[in-house]
């Protein structure tokens, strides 16, 4: 499901409260990572090569791959929260997360896009206004 239906199924203040719980959750996932890399290498001996040392180090190559995986995802997943939520206030009244998307897209077109850039990492939302009808375009 993309973005735009996401926010119209649950509202924009909702959908922007699960991205910041589900980038703190892969967060928190990195640092447990940290920790149980840290704990492995602690108790890995090479006096005597076997199955533990072995089993060890795998336990830290998986680590280290689930917490790359998961700080890039909490990077990513916090910027685009934060790309939408920048722009998730009227320009007109300053009403906060109250507007109706009109259209959204993942290709430069529109008003308000450089035609010349149609590499966007996020999906573009031309909304409205529930309150006072001005349209703007988010994000930025
Ligand atoms: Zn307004």
């Amino acid at each position: 499901m993309d973005i735009a239906t996401r926010i119209r199924k649950m509202g924009f203040r909702k959908w922007y409260e699960r991205q910041l719980i589900d980038s703190h959750l892969s967060f928190t996932t990195c640092v447990l990572c940290g920790i149980t890399v840290a704990a492995c290498l602690e108790s890995i001996t090479f006096t005597e090569f076997g199955w533990k040392p072995a089993a060890l180090l795998a336990a830290v190559a998986g680590s280290v791959l689930l917490g790359l995986y998961s700080w890039k995802r909490y990077i990513t997943v916090l910027q685009r929260a934060e790309r939408y939520g920048d722009r998730s206030t009227c320009p007109s009244c300053g009403t906060y997360a109250r507007f109706e998307i009109l259209a959204s897209g993942t290709t430069a077109e529109g008003p308000y896009l450089d035609p010349a850039d149609d590499s966007l990492p996020c999906p573009w939302l031309r909304v409205r206004c529930r309150k006072c009808g001005t349209p703007w375009r988010m994000p930025d």
